[in-house]
This record gives C-alpha cells, structure tokens and sequence, in this order.
C-alpha cells in the first residue's frame, strides 16, 4: 500500500530545509543594499532616514525584482504541465477533498467566491468518511494519521462506471486545471505525478520565498506606516 503519511513527513521535511536556505539567501539580499549605520531591517527608522530609504527599497526590490521571478518560474512550471497528460484513472473525480462543508460552499459561493461555486457545480458530497475511504484508503489514512482538521469528502455524479466523464467537452475549469499546484497530493495512479516529481524542488523554494517575503512585507510595512 502507497505510504502517504511518510510522502507527507517527507515533504514537510524538505519544506523546512528549503525554507531555511531560502530566508538565508533573501536575508543576504537584503543585507547587499544595507547602508551604513542602520541595524536591523525590523527597526523603526524616522522618516528620510537612510533606514526608512533602506525598508523602501527592499520592499520594492520586493516587488519589482524577487517577486517577479518567482511568478515567472511558476508560471513556467504550469506550462511545463502540458507536456504530460491526464491517463484517466477518475480518481480525481472520485474523491475531492476540501475543508468546507457542502453549507459553508454554499456561502462562499453566495458571496461570488468563484472556486466554490464552480465545486459545487460538479461535486457531491459523499455519505460518510467510509465511502471515502473505499475509493482511496491510503489518502484517508494519511489525513487520519496527521489528526487533520474536519475534510469533506465529494464525487462527481458525471463519471462513468468505465472512469470517462459523461459531459467532458463541458467539463468545468477546475477538471481542465487538475492538479493546479505541484505541491498538491496526487494519486500514484495520476499522469501527472512525474511533472510533480521534476518540479517539487523548485516549487517548494518558491513556496518559500513567498511565505518569507510576506513576513518581512507586513512587519516591515508595520513599522513604515507607524513613522
Ligand atoms: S465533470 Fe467530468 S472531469 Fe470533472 S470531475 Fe466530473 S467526471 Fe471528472
Ligand atoms: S488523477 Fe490525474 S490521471 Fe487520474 S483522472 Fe485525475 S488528472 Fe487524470
């Protein structure tokens, strides 16, 4: 049986040893524009101040530099999706998870949340976590084994007893972008598992700097908007 709760601890792991890497080299890019006399990038500076003049600048080497590779490599991670292909195996279609319940979707959607009124239009929910569970244990297995929060389980009602979608030229966007993000579990069954495998490294990394670059965005801003 495919072992996901160790597919999880693995990834978690190499998050964490990604995550340090990357907030070492985003901290020397920071330190490479530090002018004289100033601390650290955290301290609240007066306004014209060489620290002030130091926060802006890293906030928009931010923006107009840092961020703009990492959208570029993701989005040339995406395209390289298209040179694999979808095999059919319909367990995307069997099993859907989110962290919303049919009720709270419904919400969402009322509030013109595009993604959850797209869901709703193709799955269902399933009657009881067993269900679930036939379809595919080791997932429902790794969620047991992580103690995760509440997961609603859906299917879509389209697919066929032969794994083909009843209505596949109308098939919504979120079957088309099925997986949308490498770092999403995907069944060993998937015709995708071998982009994820190329691309995790660097997805992880971009994941990262993302996460890091958003820390020192707010508590950098959080000082600026205080002076
Ligand atoms: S609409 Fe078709 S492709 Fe989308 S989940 Fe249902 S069966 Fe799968
Ligand atoms: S899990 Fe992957 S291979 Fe299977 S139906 Fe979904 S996209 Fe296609």
């Amino acid at each position: 049986m495919e072992d996901l709760t160790q597919s999880v601890t693995s990834l978690r792991q190499k998050y964490r040893e990604i995550f340090k890497t990357s907030a070492t080299e985003i901290q020397k890019r920071i330190d490479e524009i530090k002018p004289q006399g100033v601390v650290d990038i955290f301290d609240k500076y007066p306004a014209g101040s060489r620290g002030e003049i130091w926060q802006k600048s890293v906030l928009k080497m931010f923006d107009e530099d840092i961020c703009k590779e990492i959208y570029r490599k993701w989005s040339e991670i995406l395209a390289y999706k298209n040179e694999f292909s979808c095999i059919g195996c319909g367990t995307c279609c069997k099993l859907a998870c989110s962290e919303f319940s049919p009720e709270q979707l419904k919400v969402k959607s009322k509030k013109n949340d595009r993604f959850a009124a797209q869901f709703l239009s193709v799955f269902v929910p399933y009657n009881s976590k067993e269900e679930a569970r036939a379809i595919y244990p080791e997932y429902i297995k790794m969620l047991d084994d992580n103690k995760e929060d509440e997961v609603y389980f859906y299917h879509c009602p389209k697919l066929n007893d032969c794994n083909r979608c009843m209505d596949y030229e109308n098939r919504p966007q979120i079957c088309r972008d099925f997986p949308d993000n490498p770092l999403a579990l995907l069944p060993k069954s998937c015709g995708y598992v071998k982009w994820k495998e190329e691309v995790e490294p660097v997805a992880l990394m971009l994941h990262a700097m993302l996460e890091i670059i958003d820390y020192y965005k707010e508590h950098i801003n959080a000082n600026l908007n205080r002076a």
